[in-house]
């Protein structure tokens, strides 16, 4: 998948639409700063975004992946291929943003450790002492919030019993027991309770 030439495809059909950044951004409820960075090349439109925009730009999906307009004959050879790759790409950001998630963790975790040794150690003024021990842990549950957020949106949780994919709530993955990224949570599809595994695919 070729990001620059994807960009400059949605700026080149945007324009032909007549659209201001501005304008896709509020037919799209999203900021006018993601549709800049999609044409700059610097990011593709999340999964749910690519039919409404297509709609928008009056393009097929496999036009936007391909970067171009597309005549009947190169429409069929191009279709299997995109789709292989804007999946590849998929589980390659899923993959960062699992690695991004630890990195978050380590950090906040350190964070944390600094401010309560600081706070033991090497503060000697109460009121101080307060002050960093709250700041550790608002910083703890910043990172930990975060950290949840995004292992919610990364890939997807696979049902035990019935084995179905699907994305949970904030509020189950927030609440639920887990052993790693193996979160107890109830599917949506089948309604019971087990270990759900985290899966990129
Ligand atoms: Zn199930």
């Amino acid at each position: 998948m070729d990001l620059n030439k994807i960009g400059k495809f949605i700026a080149e059909q945007r324009k032909a639409k007549d659209l201001t950044q501005v304008k896709l951004a509020e037919l799209l409820n999203v900021s006018e700063k993601t549709i800049s960075k999609w044409e700059c090349g610097n990011g593709f439109p999340d999964t749910s975004l690519i039919l409404p925009l297509c709609e928008a730009l009056d393009i097929t999906a496999n036009e936007l992946l391909s970067g171009k307009v597309l005549l009947n004959d190169e429409y069929k050879t191009s279709a299997e291929q995109n789709l292989i790759e804007l999946k590849s790409a998929q589980e390659k950001s899923t993959k960062h943003l699992l690695t991004l998630e630890i990195v978050i963790g380590y950090l906040a975790t350190f964070a944390f450790l600094i401010t309560i040794f600081a706070a033991s150690f090497a503060v000697n003024n109460l009121v101080w002492r307060i002050v960093l021990i709250v700041f550790g842990c608002v910083n703890m549950i910043i990172g930990v919030l975060f950290t949840l957020k995004i292992e919610k949106d990364a890939g997807l949780y696979e049902c035990a019993n019935c084995h179905h994919k699907y994305i949970p709530t904030y509020k189950a993955v927030l609440w639920s027991m887990h052993m790693g990224r193996t979160r107890y949570m109830k599917c949506p599809k089948c309604s019971k309770r087990t270990w759900n595994k985290k899966t990129i695919k």
